[in-house]
């Protein structure tokens, strides 16, 4: 058995395998340099070309960029009418910014526990946490699996509130025929550094409606009437006024020339995703004390393939899940979290007093799982040093057990 880089070894690979490298090409080098090159940098020609091909897409009414997936969501929650002492229904099982924005705007985020298999938010228990106060639901489509759509909209609809899709994993998802994006009155996609696409940073909201548009189209840049490219660009210069105080949101046309180029890689590079999301299937399987993510697509339901999530059962794997993420760094191979449960946190506790026991499901979620790189930057190579690393670390802490698939493969590593 090969000694543990943790423990002295020699690590499976000399160089550090970076979790959520991003695919960047030639053209988005190519595009970034023209645009510096061009005179105008800020929001402009290119960022409204880019909000054009992403709503062609996502099949949306419309589409306004963002400088990050949370700004979009804040403008979401505003445009729905969700403000102070109103509560919005999400889940527990996210990144924090799904939450902060429901505090940005003065309400209360009111988590619901999530499907084990699916790690969305279960449907089954929205009803129950709905009150007279809420005013939106926020689902998740964790790790790129589309929610549960047609019982969201119902509950939704019968209701009369708003939802808003995050969608910060799940660019590419349909759900029943229909694009994610298409479905619901705002749905945020985001373009951090790590997602399925980037622009560094960046964020898109699509949005149904013509009127909420308008307005957050404003709000998104201080509640300017009109924006920065209509007030400098050829015709000359418009005066403008405030229409009421907003943010600073605005993608600028550096950013939107790598989004042009990564929106039209976007289809071939979840195609290599999906192939290492089968090759580690394939590695882990037999594994004991791994669970494989589930995933679910059919000829009209598409999972995004944003995050490749094992979790690590410790009785049986040998170790747990913070003993395997330090060992697979020794080893070279970067990995991460998704997620500590929000409700978790110190803010949420001592605002809400939330904690340990509230949504189980999403604690156990929380407590075992790991995500493994998936990124189509990858090479073969990479893929199988994560698939080496993770046997090899299974070797040392599996030590009582002799039969198992990890061992062929060192035998057949050996030989
Ligand atoms: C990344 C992420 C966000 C925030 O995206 P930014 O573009 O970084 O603001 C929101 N929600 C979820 C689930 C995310 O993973």
């Amino acid at each position: 058995m090969r000694t543990l880089a943790l423990e002295g070894g020699r690590p499976v690979r000399p160089d550090f395998l970076v979790f959520g490298r991003p695919l960047i090409g030639e053209e988005e080098i190519d595009e970034v340099v023209d645009t510096l090159r061009s005179g105008w940098i800020g929001y402009g020609p290119k960022s409204i070309r880019f909000e054009e091909d992403f709503a062609a897409y996502t099949r949306a009414n419309h589409a306004l960029s963002m400088n990050s997936a949370t700004a979009a969501l804040h403008l979401a929650l505003i445009g729905a009418g969700v403000g102070r002492g109103d509560e919005v229904i999400t889940t527990p099982l996210t990144f924090t910014a799904t939450a902060n924005v429901i505090a940005h705007v003065g309400a209360r985020p009111v988590f619901v526990d999530v499907d084990e298999r699916t790690q969305n938010i279960d449907v089954s228990r929205i009803e129950a946490a709905i009150t007279p106060r809420t005013r939106a639901i926020m689902p998740v489509h964790m790790c790129g699996w589309p929610c549960d759509m047609n019982a969201i909209r119902e509950i939704a609809a019968r209701h009369g509130i708003p939802v808003v899709e995050d969608a910060a994993h799940a660019t590419e998802a349909w759900y029943e025929g229909e694009k994610i994006g298409s479905m619901s009155e705002f749905t945020a996609f985001s373009f951090y550094a790590t997602k399925n696409m980037t622009t560094a940073e960046g964020g898109m909201l699509t949005v149904r409606d013509q009127k909420a548009h308008d307005r957050i189209k404003a709000l998104r840049l201080h509640g300017l009437d009109k924006d920065a490219w209509k007030r400098y660009s050829p015709g000359g210069f418009l005066p403008y006024e405030t229409i009421e105080p907003g943010y600073k949101y605005n993608m600028n046309d550096i950013q939107a020339s790598m989004g042009l180029h990564q929106l039209a890689r976007l289809e071939a590079n979840l195609r290599v995703r999906q192939d290492i999301w089968q090759q580690y299937d394939e590695a882990f399987a037999g594994m004991d004390g791994l669970v494989t993510p589930a995933v679910h697509d059919s000829t009209s339901t598409r999972h995004a393939r944003h995050l490749y999530t094992l979790r690590v059962m410790p009785e049986q794997f040998g170790c747990d899940r913070m003993q395997l993420i330090n060992a697979l760094g020794a080893e070279n191979i970067g990995s991460g979290i998704h997620f500590i449960p929000v409700h978790l946190h110190r803010w949420h506790r001592d605002t809400y007093g939330t904690g340990r026991g509230d949504f189980p499901v999403a604690e156990a979620i929380g407590d075992t799982t790991v995500s493994l790189p998936l990124s189509a930057a990858m090479t073969v190579e990479d893929t199988q040093d994560v698939v080496a690393a993770v046997r090899k670390i299974a070797a040392r802490y599996q030590t009582s057990n002799a039969v198992h698939g990890w061992q062929d493969a060192d035998h057949r590593e050996a030989a």
